[in-house]
């Protein structure tokens, strides 16, 4: 019998790992990897062991036994270790708080029963991620198609491609056929693939499965239970799962055997962890592909201003594809409704009206896109000038007439509809404003013989509502889909011949530099959902109708011409004009607390506490919207032109701001996307 010394990341506010004693048969010492239970304080936790050695500084009398080494899981990779390690010093956490989270609950818990009884079943073969199925046909791909996926498939080492292909280009079929070469060059590739949305995963899953009858598949996302996400977990850690398709969460699976990384719609802010550890899956997606010399695709329409300046630097290979790959089909025409001129009713112009009818008429569906839930953002009395406000936010109350309540979208604070007027009595109190609701309320009227679905987060909260409805929508049981960014991206609605865009125009003017690139994106995604079928024999080309009071604007006239690349290079010389992302980088020190003043307080202490050579440490502000479930919330930036000056700065800042161990609650973002 031996002793060695165990390092174990625990998960830990503290920054750092722990040491622990274990006695085993020489020779038979565990691996750095593996995952081992100790306890800690009061408590047994499961930590990752990450170092194996004989000393420790330890005091002999305070060093603690480990209670147990979970010898039946192999261990975490030193690629993997690596990936938790660069994420963690990169987004300045404990790598503890990085690495534990991110694995199934059931290995984090005190038994292995749950453990044991996955590992029995994925043995057996019977797991449920397992095909279900016949392989169907592969479509033919256009030259551009086959030059992408051959481009791809055939790539040696560390090789970033952007593809830049319009809405419908056949994006997915050009992932699907790469795929294919890479699984049929290496028996245990494994290929990870991202989309930005939980709800774009059965599409793609099906597609996946149809494509690759046999092949184990796992899925990797939020709404999977605890013992489906054990399976599919570790169906990739144990290279079983050939294919994993997931959310952002699943950049940091364990995939022993990972040969290709497919990051689709690439720009989505959703790729981006927004509480916690803030991290983005896309960034993290190009480090762990640089670190396996492997290659990595970023598909997009409308890539990020990131990819599309690495693409034009040359440090990314840009594939396009600039036709519909469905022969007939071509991009939607798309018009500028001026609302000055057609004065909506009901939230619609009759130019809209009229095109709606024309669909009902011809039997094709229409999407109308409103992001904004709820019935109208605001409830508001003429008579005193009273308006709905949360009590406890720098927010509206948010009115729901299904189910009669006021709702905060905030802190999830919920009103009765008040009769009258809280402050001088009036009974008439009237919305202001309109969401999803209010239009689908109006279309009713208007089209009662229509099938009219709603699809935003109120009417999908039930698990599977939102695939149903999707399902109905390809089935041809919907006239009129009515939806929030839901409904705007990705999905492949054959029937679809009419988009209309309520609204838009609040964005144009938004103090956010990210807010027009965020419009453009948007709205070359939801119309990129019209006319992706073939049209019929003398059919007409599909349209996208914007209804706006800014008919001039130059957003909207790179929408109408469908011109990503002028668009995109005019504001990379903005950005660079102004110093702004991609040409430099940031970071933002957020800070909470009772009342505003505590807050400034500290980021103002922060702000003073280390200067460095190019590194421009701001001013401290009130959030936009200060206050938060009755939290004031105030945010201090950080910038650099250099990436390493900026990382060597924060290292350090972050250890003095530890020291000043203040009351106020505080957080650090590294590239936040909203500042
Ligand atoms: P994107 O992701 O680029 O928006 P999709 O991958 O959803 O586009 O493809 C759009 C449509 O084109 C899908 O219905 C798909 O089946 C079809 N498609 C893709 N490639 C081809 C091809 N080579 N021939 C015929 N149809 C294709
Ligand atoms: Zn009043
Ligand atoms: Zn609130």
């Amino acid at each position: 019998m031996t002793y060695c010394i165990l390092t174990i990341a625990l998960d830990t506010p503290l920054n750092s790992c722990f040491d622990y004693r274990w006695q085993c048969a020489a020779g038979a010492e565990p691996l750095a990897g593996q995952l081992a239970l100790v306890s800690f304080g009061r408590r047994e936790v499961v930590g990752l062991i990450v170092a194996v050695g004989t000393q420790t500084d330890v005091p002999a009398e305070k060093l603690k036994d480990a209670l147990a080494v979970r010898g039946q899981l192999s261990p975490l990779s030193p690629a993997w270790l690596a990936l938790a390690t660069f994420a963690a010093e990169y987004y300045q956490r404990p790598l503890g708080e990085v690495a534990l989270p991110g694995l199934p609950k059931n290995l984090r818990v005190l038994t292995t029963v749950a453990l044991d009884r996955a590992l029995k079943k994925l043995a057996k073969g019977t797991a449920a991620a397992a095909g279900d199925d016949t392989a169907v046909g592969t479509p033919v791909l256009n030259e551009a198609q086959q030059l992408a996926a051959d481009a791809i498939g055939g790539a040696d080492g560390f090789t970033p491609i952007l593809l830049f292909g319009v809405t419908g280009s056949g994006k997915t079929e050009v992932y699907l056929q790469a795929c294919a070469q890479v699984l049929a060059r290496d028996a245990r590739a494994q290929i990870l693939i991202l989309v930005p949305e939980i709800n774009l995963t059965p599409q793609l899953e099906g597609n996946i499965r149809a494509r690759f009858p046999g092949l184990m598949l796992a899925t990797l996302h939020s709404s999977l239970s605890e013992g489906e996400r054990m399976l599919h977990w570790l169906a990739a850690h144990q290279g079983q799962a050939r294919i994993i398709l997931g959310t952002r969460l699943s950049i940091l699976a364990s995939l022993p055997h990972l040969r290709l990384i497919v990051i689709d719609e690439e720009h989505d802010p959703s790729y981006k962890q927004q509480e916690g550890l803030r991290y983005s899956a896309r960034d993290l997606a190009v480090w762990r592909a640089r670190q396996l010399a492997i290659p990595i695709v970023l598909g997009s329409a409308t890539p990020s201003l990131e990819s599309w300046h690495h693409a034009g630097s040359g440090r990314y290979r840009k594939l396009e594809l600039r036709e519909r790959a469905v022969k007939d089909a071509v991009l939607p025409r798309v018009k500028l409704l001026d609302m000055e001129k057609d004065r909506p009713k009901d939230g619609l112009t009759s130019h809209l009206v009229a095109a709606l009818r024309q669909r009902m008429e011809r039997g094709e569906q229409s999407l109308l896109f409103l992001n904004r839930r709820g019935y109208a953002p605001v409830i508001c009395c003429e008579a005193c000038g009273w308006i709905s406000e949360c009590t406890r936010c720098t927010a509206h109350m948010v009115l729901h007439k299904p189910e009669h309540r006021l709702r905060c979208h905030h802190c999830s604070l919920e009103l009765r509809i008040p009769r009258n007027c809280p402050t001088c009595g009036n009974v008439d109190l009237q919305p202001l404003g309109r969401g999803t609701q209010r239009v689908e309320e109006g279309l009713q009227q208007l089209f009662p013989e229509a099938r009219i679905l709603r699809i935003d987060a109120d009417s999908t909260r039930k698990k599977g509502s939102a695939q149903a409805a999707f399902d109905s929508v390809h089935r041809g049981e919907v006239d009129i889909l009515i939806g929030t960014q839901m409904v705007a991206k990705g999905h492949d609605f054959k029937k679809l011949t009419l988009v209309g865009i309520l609204n838009p125009d609040t964005a144009l003017f938004s103090h956010d530099y990210r807010a027009s690139e965020r419009l453009f994106a948007q709205l070359m995604q939801v119309a990129g959902r019209a006319g992706r079928a073939a049209r019929n024999e003398g059919g007409s080309v599909s349209e996208v109708l914007v209804q706006t009071r800014y008919a001039s604007h130059p957003l909207y006239a790179a929408v109408v011409k469908h011109d990503y690349e002028r668009f995109a290079g005019g504001l990379l010389d903005e950005r660079k004009g102004a110093a702004l992302p991609p040409f430099v980088y940031q970071a933002l020190l957020r800070a909470e607390a009772r009342e505003l003043a505590g807050a400034i307080e500290f980021l103002a202490q922060a702000r003073d506490c280390l200067a460095a050579d190019g590194i421009t440490v701001h001013d401290p502000i009130p959030m936009t919207m200060t206050r938060v479930h009755n939290v004031d919330r105030a945010q201090l930036l950080v910038e650099s032109p250099s990436r390493p000056a900026l990382q060597a700065f924060l290292k350090e800042w972050l250890a003095l701001l530890r020291e000043m161990k203040s009351r106020v609650k505080w957080s650090l973002e590294v590239d936040p996307l909203d500042i």
